[in-house]
């Protein structure tokens, strides 16, 4: 079995079957992706989107019924290329990034899944919409029916990002959202306690990333 097949398996007896595991395959290449798409995995993230693009063009005509999530930010100039290769938009923030994806469903006549990133610790240069400002961008969402299943964070660095997870399940129930992205490698299992339905895991399942 192959290593990355391996670790997926280990992550899965871990947690709960109906918690959706979305391995993130940033700076991997195609070879060490295809084992996991041999195995029949499903949910796959990328950060950034000319990356995914150049990667899953191919990939995804061989596997048609993957899910490919965008876990990293998004400028709305990518909105564009974005929705022509992702199911799904994790890191919807502000208003003039959902207007430009309601834009580009109707010229692409498609809808994809979206979630609303929340800037959980309310730190300077994280993505993410202040906690003040997340009803009423979740209400301009609705308003243009975007389809918004949830909401995600990515905590600060803590050693206890559970406060982080708890309080982002409190708001997504507030909203009365069925899904919640959180949990990386270091954090999955405290994320799932606290009510993650997707996690997002790259290194644990793909081994270190290098830098370039
Ligand atoms: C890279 C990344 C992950 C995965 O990180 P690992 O620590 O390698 O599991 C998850 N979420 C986001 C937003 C990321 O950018």
């Amino acid at each position: 079995m192959h290593d990355s097949v391996k670790n997926l398996s280990d992550i899965k007896n871990k947690i709960n079957r109906n918690i959706k595991i979305i391995a993130v395959s940033k700076t991997f290449g195609p070879e060490k992706i295809r084992p996991l798409l041999e195995f029949g995995h499903g949910h796959f993230g990328e950060n950034k989107v000319q990356e995914a693009v150049k990667k899953w063009t191919d990939l995804k005509k061989k596997y048609p019924n993957i899910n490919l999530h965008l876990i990293g930010k998004l400028q709305t100039n990518k909105v564009k290329l974005a929705l022509s290769i992702f199911d799904y938009i994790h890191s919807v923030d502000n208003e003039k990034l959902a207007k430009k994806i309601f834009d580009e469903q109707i010229n692409q006549k498609k809808k994809i899944k979206i979630f609303i990133q929340v800037n959980i610790g309310d730190e300077n240069q994280k993505s993410g919409t202040d906690k003040i400002k997340l009803k009423e961008l979740y209400s301009y969402c609705k308003s243009l029916n975007l389809d918004v299943i949830g909401l995600m964070c990515i905590p600060p660095i803590s050693p206890n990002p559970e406060k982080f997870f708890k309080e982002l399940n409190i708001l997504n129930s507030e909203l009365n959202l069925k899904e919640l992205s959180m949990g990386m490698s270091s954090d999955y299992l405290v994320a799932v306690s606290n009510g993650a339905t997707f996690v997002r895991i790259g290194s644990n399942i793909f081994g270190s990333r290098y830098v370039k």
